[in-house]
């Protein structure tokens, strides 16, 4: 069997390369070895996809080549998408932070696509085990369990390696490694993060408590809840933290500012002396009551206990450090099952910005969360997913 394009993976960006080419003119085949389509599109966002988001800055996303992704994402904009899912008729909404999700189900943007695609004349194979790829002549050779298939452009759109159990593989950045590609080493991204056994012991209790917080580590600052679990830290904020956490190698500690709100966290403390609190009854107006009193006893080693006239002036400076800047040390990350996303991927130095066609191997391109972008949490991966297949569905 012979086509035009033959993308591997029908999730989002597959989909969206996949209805863009077929769209053109091309012959599509998209192949794909999970039995559900997009399963991660049905799963995002609780159920209801957090597609994109109104605030998309190329700021947003992290990769070893920061500026790579604005081309594709200036190509094929947020509104473009919006104007997609208008187009559709899917009803959707702003719920906070410029994050936009569908009012029904994620199912309707599976069913967009799918629609994209039949309007492209795209033809399926999946569930379809892939063995390997081949340059054959000037294009390429896919061996599947339903026999060879063949095309000029190969579109490698596999995504990363989260949540493993329903299809994520590391196929494509083997088919990269295969062609003499480099890939930028893959690590769990938006993911929460474990605390070590001493750490634990003080909060791993506290399990579902979560307060308004400031999180970052090496890297922007974070406004939006931290969460305690029973194994370490999570909640938007650290999970936002926790892929700038990656980038930086482990090494630094996320800072966690428990007191967002107030500003001179000293002044505040030296104003609250009088009338004989302590500094935990003080800190439970801010914080859960529970939490406080851990967050005193660890950070303070039994010294802070005493009525906050009674310690001095020095010893409240501290704290008020503490309180803006909570040092915690994760242990690790809860991995690929719970990671949102993968951090790394193809290395965008080999690919052109403008097609996502690596640039040493005519016909082979990458795009979506293969590739070393990785966006902050609140629809900028699916963004990167559209904005990448439609920039590589207008080339292949
Ligand atoms: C729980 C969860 C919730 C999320 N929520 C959001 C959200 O609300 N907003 C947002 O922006 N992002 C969200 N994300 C991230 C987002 O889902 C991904 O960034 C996005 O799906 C990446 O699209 P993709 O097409 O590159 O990869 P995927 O959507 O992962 O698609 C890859 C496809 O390739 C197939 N495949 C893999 N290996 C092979 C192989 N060897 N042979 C054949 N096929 C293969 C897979 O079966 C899959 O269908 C969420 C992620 C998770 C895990």
């Amino acid at each position: 069997m012979h086509v035009d394009v033959i993308v591997i993976g029908a999730g989002a960006a597959g989909l969206m390369c996949a209805g863009i080419a077929g769209q053109r003119g091309r012959t599509v085949l998209v192949l794909d070895h999970y039995p559900k389509l997009a399963e991660k599109i049905r799963i995002s966002g609780g159920g209801r996809c957090n597609f994109t988001n109104r605030d998309l800055r190329p700021e947003c996303y992290l990769s070893d080549n920061p500026h790579f992704c604005r081309s594709a994402l200036s190509r094929y904009t947020v509104r473009d998408f919006i104007a997609l899912v208008d187009k559709h008729r899917i009803p959707h909404h702003e719920k906070t932070l410029g994050q936009l999700f569908c009012d029904d189900s994620s199912q309707q943007i599976i069913d967009m696509l799918v629609a994209e695609c039949e309007a492209g004349r795209v033809q399926w194979q999946r569930p379809s085990a892939v063995a390997g790829v081949a340059r054959e002549g000037d294009g390429f050779r896919v061996e599947t369990d339903r026999g060879p298939r063949f095309a000029r452009s190969l579109v490698i759109a596999s995504g990363g390696l989260t949540v493993p159990k329903i299809g994520a593989t590391p196929f494509g950045y083997r088919v990269a490694e295969q062609f003499g590609l480099k890939v930028v080493p893959p690590k769990p991204a938006l993911v929460p993060l474990a605390l070590a056994p001493e750490w634990l012991a003080r909060f791993g209790e506290l399990s579902g408590a979560s307060f308004d917080s400031n999180a970052s580590c090496d890297g922007p600052v974070f406004r939006e809840q931290t969460l305690l679990t029973h194994r370490g830290l999570s909640g938007p904020a650290i999970l936002q933290a926790s892929s700038y956490w990656q980038q930086a190698g482990g090494r630094e500690p996320v800072l966690i500012d428990l007191l967002p709100d107030v500003d001179d966290a000293e002044s505040w403390l030296q104003s609250s002396r009088p009338g004989g609190q302590t500094l935990a009854s003080l800190l439970a107006r801010q914080l859960p009551r529970r939490f406080a009193q851990q967050w005193v006893d660890f950070e303070g080693r039994g010294t802070w206990n005493a009525a906050l006239v009674e310690l001095p002036r020095a010893t409240l400076a501290d704290i008020a450090r503490r309180l803006k800047g909570w040092a915690v040390q994760p242990s690790g990350t809860l991995g690929y099952n719970k990671a949102e996303v993968t951090l790394g991927g193809v290395d965008t130095r080999e690919l052109d910005q403008k097609t996502m066609m690596a640039r040493r191997i005519p016909g082979l391109y990458f795009v979506g969360e293969v590739v070393d972008v990785t966006g902050w949490l609140g629809g900028y991966n699916f963004q990167w997913a559209w904005s990448s297949g439609w920039c590589a569905g207008q080339a292949a």
